[in-house]
């Protein structure tokens, strides 16, 4: 067998066990109404909670910001290609989450994947919702740690680990929303547990951030632990391509920490400095989920996420329990899921099926992630169609 036989029998594998990922190429912006293979879908897949990334005062912003700025940044931040632009969006976004400072990254991959390699090292420990997203247990893995992963959101399992612990720096890492079941980490219990042990608290608010929280602040400012005493030992991570509607990522938090983390990580260092034109029209992002404009946006897209829970009555599949712009609807077998968003697909309706490594085995499911920019006869049509779809058995 070559090198390559070893990929074809592979990917083979893949296909036998309904595993293999296929692309779609949608013509459209990202608007819920696509456009894959010629045909319009009414897309429930994407992380633009706020309908911003189709939003003509952000492509105008952008624009202005190509054309003020250039299109690349030229170097990375600590050589030529920081620019002031970089400087005034990564105040803003302190200023926003209420922190003392923030750093911007290309993308919340980047931010997850280096920041933990920053802070530990080799005889350190790292304690992990095992839900969390991939980026941050690549960043584990490369820090060196001791990874201890607890069953999710399980505190009594978590501090069982801590007890036990002896190393010498030690860091807490959760999803704030987490990402495929959409459920939010009890995020002042775990502040606690970090200042009881002395240990950091990486929070990624990938899914939170311009969503929950007073004007779209984020899951932190929501439970209220901007002020705390202890909030110096949260990393909050947010990202900037899904609520945000444009792309990269920020860490936010006390000035050392940050200053420390500019120092050091490097998915920061090593790379071309994200495009001035991108801070820019960020900026523009940051006014509008800030806004009366972004609270009608929550608005709007609440009244959403009420109306599919009210109607998705199934009772086979299983819609989580989430109060989050995400709604997963667990089916559990690859091969059954994928049949059901097909048969979606085949009704107009783009729902991405999940399944494993993304998700644990046995629980392939239907993401359905909803957006400011769907109205409520779309939302009814998806949960009318899904009930349908149930009581057919397909
Ligand atoms: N964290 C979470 C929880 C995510 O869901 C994602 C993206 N799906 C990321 C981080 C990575 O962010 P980005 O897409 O900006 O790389």
């Amino acid at each position: 067998m070559s090198l390559r036989d070893d990929l074809h029998a592979g990917l083979a594998a893949l296909e036998r066990d309904a595993l293999r990922r296929r692309r779609r190429s949608n013509t459209l912006p990202c608007a819920p109404r696509a456009q894959v293979d010629g045909r319009a879908l009414l897309a429930f897949g994407s992380n633009d909670y706020l309908g911003l990334a189709a939003e003509p005062a952000l492509a105008a912003a952008l624009a202005a910001g190509a054309q003020r700025f250039g299109t690349g940044a030229g170097a990375s931040h600590l050589v030529t290609g920081h620019h002031a632009v970089h400087d005034e969006l990564e105040t803003a976004l302190a200023r926003f989450v209420g922190t003392e400072r923030a750093l911007y990254f290309s993308t919340g991959y980047m931010a997850n994947s280096g920041v933990l390699p920053a802070l530990l090292g080799r005889g350190d420990a790292v304690f992990s919702d095992r839900l969390n997203h991939a980026s941050l247990v690549d960043g584990m893995l490369l820090s060196r740690a001791t990874i201890q992963r607890y069953p999710h959101l399980d505190l009594a399992a978590l501090d069982a680990l801590l007890e036990r612990s002896t190393a010498r720096r030690k860091a807490i890492v959760t999803d704030a929303v987490f990402s495929m079941d959409g459920d939010v980490a009890p995020l002042p219990a775990l502040l606690e547990r970090a200042a009881r042990h002395d240990a950091w608290l990486v929070v990624d608010d990938a899914h939170g951030f311009g969503v929950l929280g007073p004007q779209g602040r984020g899951t932190v400012a929501e439970a209220g632990l901007g002020a705390h005493p202890e909030a110096w030992r949260i990393v909050l991570i947010g990202t900037l391509g899904k609520a945000a509607g444009v792309a990269g990522a920020f860490v936010a938090g006390d000035a050392t920490l940050v200053e420390w983390l500019l120092q050091k990580t490097r998915t920061y260092i090593f790379t071309t400095g994200a495009p001035p034109a991108l801070a820019h029209a960020l900026l523009e992002s940051l006014r509008l989920i800030e806004g009366d404009g972004g609270d009608a946006r929550r608005a709007h897209l609440n009244r959403l996420i009420a109306l599919f829970r009210e109607r998705a009555l199934l009772r086979r599949w299983r819609l989580l329990p989430s109060r989050t712009p995400i709604q997963p609807v667990v089916i559990g077998d690859n091969d059954e899921t994928l049949a059901v968003s097909a048969a979606l697909e085949a009704a107009g309706l783009w729902v991405p099926a999940i399944r494993p490594p993304t998700v644990p085995a046995g629980s392939a499911r239907l993401r359905v992630s909803l957006s400011a920019a769907h109205r409520e006869d779309e939302v009814i049509r998806l949960a009318d169609t899904l009930c349908e779809l149930e009581r057919q058995g397909t």
